[in-house]
């Protein structure tokens, strides 16, 4: 089958995270924290002893005082198939979504494939599954399926619009593993009680099982967090990766 006329499909195993703009720093935690005792001066308390700054945050971490981890803010930009963003919305609390329109642009023919690390197959109970590597011939046919039925949806996506037909009509038979692009913006804490559900991590005091395709999301914007926020990343893993 030919592709209709426009541009070719593009498979991706790939996903990406930028942090397009930050407020977000450990200071924030200490000045929001230290009101309750310093009042107006807890934005001159932030200077003091750095070492006093690190036992604060694991204080206030270990005890579960949240609040102070909410004075800060980064923005996303993400780009990642459709039934990564279905998981990813389900985040409501501390965070904000603006996602491209189906019905206000022409989707562009971007999908996902698993790469060759992806493992395959799953074995296990409901909640609890392990998996385990595909073999190449698992592979192969993985990726043929796919690109076959990204092909054809494709195709027919485009034969409508052609005819005249609204994109928000025709948008109907293009599949989950079409990419889409949003901005989600969130904040530290928000952010952690994400990162605890959607990656997998030994440190972890209550092991979680995501998809790997949103934790490889996960794992990116967890790396650009750590830059900005190093204390209270350090805080996180020491007090087993629960959000306060
Ligand atoms: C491994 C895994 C498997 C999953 N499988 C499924 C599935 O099969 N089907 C499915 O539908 N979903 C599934 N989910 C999604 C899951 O049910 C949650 O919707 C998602 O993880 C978001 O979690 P959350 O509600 O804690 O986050 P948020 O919506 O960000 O909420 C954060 C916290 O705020 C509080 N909160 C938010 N809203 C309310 C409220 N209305 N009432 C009271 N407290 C509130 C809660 O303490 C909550 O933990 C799965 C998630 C994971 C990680």
């Amino acid at each position: 089958m030919t592709d209709a006329v426009g541009t070719p499909p593009t498979f991706r195993s790939d996903v990406t995270v930028e942090l397009v703009r930050s407020a977000a720093t450990d200071t924030d935690v200490i000045w929001a924290a230290r009101v309750s005792t310093a009042g107006e001066q807890s934005l001159e308390a932030v200077q003091q002893d750095p070492e006093k700054s690190k036992g604060l945050i694991n204080f206030l971490m270990r005890d579960r005082h949240g609040t102070p981890f909410e004075h800060n803010s980064m923005t996303f930009f993400i780009s990642a198939p459709i039934f990564v963003f279905r998981e990813f919305q389900r985040h409501r609390a501390g965070w904000s979504y603006n996602e491209e329109s189906g019905r206000y642009r022409e989707l562009q023919p971007v999908f996902y494939v698993p790469g060759a690390e992806r493992k395959l197959v799953q074995q296990g109970r409901p909640g609890k599954y392990e998996f385990h590597e595909g073999t190449a011939k698992q592979h192969r046919t993985v990726a043929e399926s796919m690109e076959r039925a990204y092909r054809h949806a494709y195709t027919e996506y485009q034969e409508m619009l052609d005819a005249g037909v609204a994109r928000e009509v025709a948008r109907a038979v293009l599949p989950v593993g079409l990419f889409s692009s949003m901005y989600a913006t969130c904040n530290a804490r928000s952010l952690m009680h994400f990162l605890s559900l959607r990656t997998k991590d030994e440190r972890a005091a209550v092991p979680s099982f995501p998809q790997r395709e949103i934790e490889m999301v996960a794992e990116l914007m967890e790396a650009q967090w750590e830059q900005l926020m190093p204390l209270t990343h350090a805080a996180f893993n020491a007090h087993g990766r629960v959000a306060p």
